[in-house]
């Protein structure tokens, strides 16, 4: 995820190193590097020239500490500008009423219907809710099964009339149907076109007349750089919706739309989709989206994922045979499992200050695991649950098992020797292995 920006902001700041103090020449020309950086992440050349202006004005202003170099000084310039220009702080959703009618409006295959059923699921595992998923797109037929797949993978309702030609009467009949059945949160995904048309606004609009949603959520593909900003104008001025959802950041986003849309329609972005797996929500914070841009990472999200998958039971559990020195094959497959849930390799990677730069160009897929979870699975019951018992015979069977080279089998299970002792070393300093909890 903005990588080229990443970088381009990194070369720029370089330029300043060594400066003893920021003068108006270095400055100049770091403020033009900076200024191009952004109009190649497809940022309007107005917006970069007046976020530029402000970065100069308040790098002269500023006196050079000796604590910190004339570089560090303009990214914490940069990066505060960031977060004023993404919108400050997060924004929560209103769920106060019962039922809170959610609306989700925006052009076709902007990632609605996935959107709305990562949504349920954050809701109903996170703040607690029992969602309604509401069907209301009534031109696509295949929309209705579409959101029903979710609805089914998540646990969570699916209203639909597929007989019904009429959206407004749809969305009036489930929250109706919320009301009678206790369910607190509708979230109405409705139909897309291709592009701004006359015919879809009028409809989303007659839907929000009748069912008065708290919040009305644009969605938008941030791959599409500036036509997404340009789309969310015309749609809130028909709208006024209440707050915008980036999705498909996973790819490869220059970073434009995220970095001007709020700025342009002054409404906030209230969440950013990335992947299509449906536990993988993120809440939308400036700071830390500024944080990842300059390559700071951005421990907090990755932490907040980690937390989500593994509970205290289970961290406990896990202590206690650390502590024993019982960890086997069984705990390892589970904790891969574990972090393969908290979402792609590559991008857990890229929240790690300086790690995401580093990878990628590699080719991380998710599959990396597979090899080892093939050289796991041809083991036996006993032998994951003793890995002292796998002897040399053994592992050739292992290794013709998961249809992999003896070599492999040697190398993970050196690996994994390793990581055993250093386990029973930690075990040795009082508290050390405590120091593994995840909360
Ligand atoms: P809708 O027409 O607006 O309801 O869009 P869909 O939810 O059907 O999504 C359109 C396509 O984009 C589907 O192939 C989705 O799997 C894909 N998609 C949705 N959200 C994301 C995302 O955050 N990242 C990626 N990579 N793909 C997404």
């Amino acid at each position: 995820m903005f990588e080229s920006l990443s970088e381009r902001l990194e070369s720029a700041f370089k330029q300043l190193k060594g400066e003893g103090r920021i003068s108006e020449i270095n400055v100049a020309t770091t403020v033009k590097e900076i200024r191009r950086a952004l109009v190649d992440a497809d940022v309007n050349y107005r917006i970069a020239k007046e976020f530029t202006d402000r970065v100069k004005d308040k790098a002269m202003g500023e006196k050079v500490l000796t604590a910190i170099s004339p570089g560090q000084l303009m990214v914490k310039i940069v990066k505060d500008e960031l977060v004023e220009l993404m919108g400050t702080t997060e924004e929560e959703l209103d769920l106060k009423a019962n039922p809170t009618v959610i609306l989700i409006a925006g052009l076709q295959g902007s990632g609605k219907t996935t959107f709305s059923g990562k949504l349920a699921n954050f809701l109903k595992t996170k703040k607690n809710k029992k969602p309604l998923l509401v069907a209301a797109d009534i031109y696509r037929p295949a929309a209705i099964d579409q959101l029903k797949v979710l609805g089914g993978q998540i646990g969570v309702e699916v209203y639909s009339e597929p007989e019904n030609k009429n959206a407004v009467q749809i969305a009036e009949n489930a929250v109706k149907e919320a009301k009678a059945n206790g369910y607190n949160v509708v979230i109405v995904d409705t139909a897309g076109r291709l592009a701004v048309d006359e015919a879809m606004m009028t409809e989303v609009s007659n839907v929000r007349n009748a069912v008065k949603p708290q919040e009305v959520l644009f969605v938008v593909d941030s791959m599409t750089g500036q036509d997404a900003v340009n789309t969310a104008k015309a749609f809130n001025e028909r709208l006024d919706f209440s707050g915008i959802v980036l999705t498909k950041l996973d790819g490869d986003t220059r970073g434009g739309a995220a970095l001007t849309i709020t700025y342009t329609v002054q409404k906030p972005i209230k969440f950013v989709s990335m992947g299509e797996k449906l536990d993988t929500l993120d809440v939308f914070y400036p700071e830390r989206m500024a944080q990842r841009i300059l390559g700071m990472g951005d421990i907090t999200t990755l932490v907040e994922r980690a937390q989500a998958q593994f509970n205290e039971e289970q961290a406990k559990k896990l202590e206690k045979k650390i502590r024993q020195n019982q960890f086997d094959f069984d705990d390892f497959k589970e904790q891969l499992q574990q972090i393969k849930k908290m979402g792609s390799i590559k991008d857990l990677l890229g929240m790690i200050p300086g790690v995401g730069k580093a990878v990628k160009d590699l080719d991380i897929s998710d599959d990396s695991f597979k090899g080892i979870e093939a050289i796991i699975n041809s083991m036996t019951p006993q032998e994951r649950g003793n890995p002292d018992l796998i002897d040399g015979s053994r592992r050739k069977r292992i290794a013709k098992g998961a249809g992999k080279e003896i070599q492999d089998v040697n190398q993970f299970m050196k690996q994994f020797e390793q990581m055993r002792q250093m386990m029973k070393m930690m075990n040795k300093i009082p508290g050390g292995a405590r120091g593994l909890k995840m909360r």
